[in-house]
């Protein structure tokens, strides 16, 4: 068993220096700056790392297409010297609508090569939503394929002045002036470019956020977030040299990107990359034949992979993994539970946004793991639970006390602006202190306990209810497979507590479910707490990236409208 790279918590904590962990990191030469791509490409490729795989694409028919960091260097500098050559200037932004194949991880890293800004689209988002972020986003190149080009952007171009060229990956010619082929211009481009000098407050990656609570905002991160990737990488994923690494997160969200391509070359290990989308046995397969150490989902797919009858680790070679990790959603206490007996290892639940940039609260390999709760801070972050709403900001500090989750603002990949919302981003912040928007508790051991969104949170008979425990709770009833809680108003309560259920194969809705699921609640939440009606469901509503969207259930019943529905998940 290797032992993990944070020994010792508490001490690492107590004396964590930014600047001393991070000398790790290497600069551009001779002093220009910080560049991410140089530090997760460059710089290895001109070291040890050179023949060692940074990136191995799993084929839909299981075939490999492999990049060494070697490979990687070039392909990455004729990505940056095709935008020199289309007179593309530095903090322009570069758009990608691609699923996983490697002129996607070709155009983020050459983009950050470059000076550029990249800007990860969701490749399932239809023409509205495409439409939007393009345009808010005011991207001058979008790299896809001519599929996606023809059905789903062409139409738009009329409307998007800004845009002036669009890469396509998959055709040997060019289509017209605009359109013109990826590898046609790549073919032609040199493997030699070297990096300009970059600030570390320089702007890198746009990233819009899932629209969970309402319209995405597009969240602006610097290169120096790139020292985030790095540690985070270090302690939390526990890099070590030969590892091999898996996050199945698309690269259309901020976890494919800073978890999906930087983390893991910056720390110099090899991501496999699977070009099909979630198939239980597929995913099984390629953990064991790829012999992954670490993997990193979301508790989207894990619920899924809950839900099969056998055993993973009886049917599948699963000796080599090392670590599992679950991010995105709240990770129940059942599942880390679970995980223990599917792969051998618990599941460790962490916490971050697309703001923070990177794992801001994480159950750390050599830390107890408390099921149910996020972790504890990052080394180099101060996490507090606040009350928010006065003129100050009033730290909770009794255990156990609900509020704000809060994060003191000055760590690396802090976001630095929401994209034209000067006024929003303004908002997130009370002093020195980010507002998450999330509420939470932290008990007397320095362990953080999700609560809830603070949009979502019910206040029913004077009590504030967070969604997340009562479904916690609900998914221990042997019939339940998903739940989801909302509060409907009830003018004597406040709000009353309703439950949306899908449940497991084999169990029918009908009353008697009900009114034991009802009793079942009452029993081990208590009757303030438990849900007072319980609607059964075939499947619950869900972003593109697997998040239930309460608010979309909420508006449903109350006949309100249903507000922007561009990263709703279609069934
Ligand atoms: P929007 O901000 O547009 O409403 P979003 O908040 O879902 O969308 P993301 O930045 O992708 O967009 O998601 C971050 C949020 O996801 C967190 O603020 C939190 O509510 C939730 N989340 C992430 N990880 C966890 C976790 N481990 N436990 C509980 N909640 C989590
Ligand atoms: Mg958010």
């Amino acid at each position: 068993m290797k032992q993990a790279n944070l020994k010792d918590y508490s001490r690492t904590y107590q004396e964590f220096d930014w600047s001393r962990e991070t000398a790790a990191i290497s600069g551009l030469p001779e002093g220009k700056g910080l560049n991410i791509a140089y530090e997760a490409v460059d710089r290895h490729a001109e070291g040890p790392l050179k023949d060692v795989l940074a990136i191995r694409l799993v084929r839909k028919d299981h075939s490999y297409q492999d990049l060494t960091y070697g490979d990687l260097k070039k392909r990455t500098a004729q990505f940056a010297n095709v935008l020199r050559r289309l007179g593309i200037e530095e903090g322009e932004k570069v758009f990608s609508l691609l699923g996983r194949v490697p002129e996607l991880y070709i155009t983020a890293l050459g983009s950050l090569k470059f000076k550029a800004v990249y800007c990860p689209l969701f490749s399932v988002f239809g023409p509205e939503p495409i439409f939007q972020r393009l345009s808010k986003g005011e991207g001058a190149v979008l790299v896809t394929n001519a599929q996606f080009y023809i059905k789903k952007v062409r139409d738009l171009l009329d409307r998007l002045p800004a845009l002036k060229y669009i890469l396509l990956t998959d055709v040997e010619d060019d289509l017209d002036d605009k359109a013109l082929s990826f590898s046609k211009l790549m073919k032609k481009a040199s493997e030699e470019f070297t990096v300009p000098p970059t600030g570390e407050e320089d702007p890198a990656l746009l990233h819009f956020t899932s629209g969970t609570t309402g319209m995405p905002k597009g969240a602006i991160h610097v290169h120096k977030a790139v020292l985030t990737h790095y540690i985070t990488g270090k302690y939390v994923l526990d890099f070590q040299p030969g590892d091999v690494f898996w996050c199945t997160a698309d690269p259309g969200w901020v976890t494919g990107t800073s978890y999906g391509i930087i983390s893991p070359l910056v720390n110099g290990v090899t991501s496999i990359v699977d070009e099909e989308e979630f198939d239980a046995m597929r995913w099984y397969g390629i953990l064991e034949k790829e012999k992954v150490n670490i993997w990193y989902t979301a508790p989207t797919a894990i619920r899924r992979l809950m839900r099969m009858s056998f055993v993973p680790k009886e049917k599948f070679d699963l000796s080599a993994l090392r670590l599992v990790l679950s991010v995105g959603e709240p990770l129940h206490a059942e599942a880390v539970v679970w995980g223990e007996a599917a792969y051998g290892v618990p599941i460790l639940d962490n916490w971050w946004q697309t703001e923070t940039g990177g794992i801001m609260i994480a159950n750390f390999p050599s830390l107890k793991v408390k099921p149910g709760s996020m972790g504890k801070p990052l080394p180099g972050v101060e996490v507090g639970i606040a009350d928010v709403d006065g003129e100050e900001l009033v730290l909770l500090t009794d255990p156990e006390a609900q509020g704000h989750l809060v994060l003191k603002s000055g760590f690396p990949s802090i976001f630095r602006g929401y994209l034209h919302e000067e006024e929003r981003y303004q908002k997130c912040f009370k002093g020195d202190w980010y507002l998450s928007g999330d509420l939470a508790k932290k008990d007397a051991d320095g362990y953080f306990w999700f609560v809830g969104r603070a949009d979502d949170i019910i206040k029913t008979s004077g009590h504030m209810v967070g969604p997340f425990e009562v479904e916690s709770n609900l998914m221990r009833h042997p019939a339940v497979a998903e739940a989801a809680v909302i509060g409907k108003p009830e003018p004597s309560i406040g709000e009353l507590v309703k439950a949306f259920v899908v449940l497991k194969e084999g169990h029918v809705p009908n009353e008697d479910l009900e009114l034991d699921l009802i009793g079942y609640a009452r029993k081990v939440m208590g009757p303030a707490v438990a849900p007072k009606e319980i609607q059964f469901v075939d499947s619950l509503p869900k972003t593109k990236s697997g998040k239930i969207l309460r608010r979309l259930l909420k508006a449903r019943e109350l006949g309100l409208p249903e507000g922007d529905l561009s990263t709703l998940e279609k069934n």
